[in-house]
């Protein structure tokens, strides 16, 4: 969460990379007018580093609901999963939209537990999904 270590180019370069999408609910900081911030996938506190493999562009929410996890229990089979890795893995390969985009689904055990672990449907996300979809502006194209 701290981002001491990363300079201004790199936080630069990982927001252009992502193209101002959150790594984990997809939401673009366009639509939601903030900035959002550089997540540490792997945590320096596990070892992480401040390489741009490491770094992705997250909104607040998902980036201090995360914090210093790197795994989570699949709701399907209670066993302890690693989280979505968003610069090793794609999102549509462990997600997808249900109801126009309304809600994020895990297709996954990694999809279903960071579903879980991240609230990826907290309440007032999908209240403003439900405001993007009618302007055209939800889900992101990938
Ligand atoms: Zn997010």
């Amino acid at each position: 969460m701290t981002q001491m270590g990363v300079t201004r180019n790199v936080r630069s370069e990982v927001a252009r990379r992502s193209r101002g999408l959150c790594a984990y609910c997809r939401a673009q900081e366009t639509v939601v007018g903030m900035r959002f911030t550089v997540d540490h996938v792997i945590p320096r506190l596990l070892g992480g580093t401040d390489d741009l493999s490491n770094l992705r562009w997250a909104c607040w929410d998902c980036n201090l609901i995360k914090l210093g996890r790197i795994a989570a229990l699949d709701p399907l089979t209670g066993e302890q999963v690693p989280l979505f890795h968003p610069n090793h893995q794609a999102w549509e390969d462990h997600f997808c939209w249900v109801e126009s985009g309304r809600f994020a689904v895990g297709r996954t055990a990694v999809g279903r537990a960071t579903v879980v672990l991240l609230r990826l449907n907290r309440a007032v996300l999908v209240q403003a999904r439900e405001r993007w979809i009618e302007a055209g502006w939800h889900p992101p194209e990938t």
